[in-house]
């Protein structure tokens, strides 16, 4: 019988010292692996540096790396949904190109899913290393997140995973130019056949995160926005709440002038008023100006990205097709 394939979809912008190393170490831990065929997808976020060269070294050794060169950065998302739709294998396992997702977890991943499990997965448990402002961070996030939003998103469930085929044609079904690939699956995660494996994230080998405290709270502001349209009601929730204050207000004024015959000096209450005021109409119309922004974006229906396919075959040496999406 044919072996199955696996793709093993890497995302990486600027890891032009991590993609080696990688390589390394899932060719250590791929043969590990029975009655399983492999294909090594590096999606290069349109890296600045040798990311790409060092990749295309590595399809000189091996022709089961094939390599999706984005023609910029596009950001990871999009570079997993990229990798994604190149991949032509009966299962997909995605992962950092950092090594902050050990390959060693990689043949036990493929055992479940030969086992007859659809989704495989991990759960990062904390390491000594994880600070408690970081920690304290994810959790206030998933915290708000799962608040306002309908579909559950899993909590410390990184995108070091094993779809299925079945899965991968399902998610290539969404569209949508702003997304956040945890929270789609969250919304397709079915409630058999799904495995985890708890493992503990080292540090990156190599370089520098690309997630700064701004670009982390900007991707959990969209996040909230992609999943939820709760904030929109909040506009309506604060309308209430300043009319009750503002009843509140006219009682005790009433009561002030006509019971304890003391007027109440006008322009200290005014300012706050009209400030208070101000800011709440603001706020909303902020909420509401982020929402139409999201429309504005999503209703043009660009393409997700542009990039090239390298593809070193046997006979017809490198393919080199280009695509939009
Ligand atoms: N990445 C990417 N495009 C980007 C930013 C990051 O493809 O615009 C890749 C990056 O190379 C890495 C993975 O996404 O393989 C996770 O990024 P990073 O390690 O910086 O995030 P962290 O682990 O610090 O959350
Ligand atoms: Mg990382």
């Amino acid at each position: 019988m044919k072996n199955k394939i696996v793709s093993i979809v890497i995302s990486a912008y600027n890891e032009q010292d991590n993609v080696a190393e990688l390589y390394k170490q899932l060719q250590k831990n791929l043969q590990k692996t029975k009655n399983v065929d492999f294909e090594l997808i590096y999606v290069d976020d349109g890296s600045s540096d040798k990311t790409y060269v060092n990749c295309l070294a590595l399809q000189k050794k091996d022709e089961r790396v094939k390599i999706v060169q984005l023609k910029r950065n596009f950001g990871h998302e999009i570079a997993m949904t990229a990798g994604m739709d190149y991949a032509k294998g009966d299962a997909v396992i995605f992962m950092d190109a950092d090594l902050q997702h050990p390959p060693l977890y990689i043949p036990q991943m493929i055992e479940l899913w030969q086992q007859g499990k659809e989704i495989v997965l991990t759960k990062r448990v904390d390491n000594v290393a994880t600070s408690g402002l970081y920690k304290f961070c994810a959790k206030t996030f998933y915290f708000i997140l799962n608040k306002l939003s309908d579909t559950k998103v899993l909590e410390s469930a990184p995108d070091f995973r094993l779809l299925d085929r079945k899965y991968v044609d399902f998610l290539k079904g969404f569209n949508e130019q702003d997304r956040l690939f945890r929270g789609l699956l969250s919304w397709v995660l079915p409630k058999e056949n799904v495995a985890m494996i708890d493992f503990v994230a080292p540090e990156r080998f190599s370089g520098e995160s690309k997630y700064n405290f701004a670009k982390s709270l900007q991707l959990a502001l969209n996040s909230i926005l992609q999943f939820s349209v709760k904030p929109l009601r909040l506009a309506t929730y604060l309308g209430l709440l300043s009319a009750f204050v503002a009843v509140l207000l006219g009682i005790y004024v009433f009561a002030e002038h006509f019971l304890m015959h003391n007027p109440t000096p006008g322009y200290a209450t005014i300012v706050v008023s009209v400030v208070f005021l101000g800011a709440v109409q603001l706020i909303c119309l902020g909420i509401i100006g982020e929402y139409i922004g999201k429309i504005h974006m999503e209703v043009k229906k660009r393409p997700l990205y542009m990039a090239d396919y390298i593809e070193k075959t046997a006979k017809r040496g490198r393919k080199n097709a280009e695509k939009d999406i």
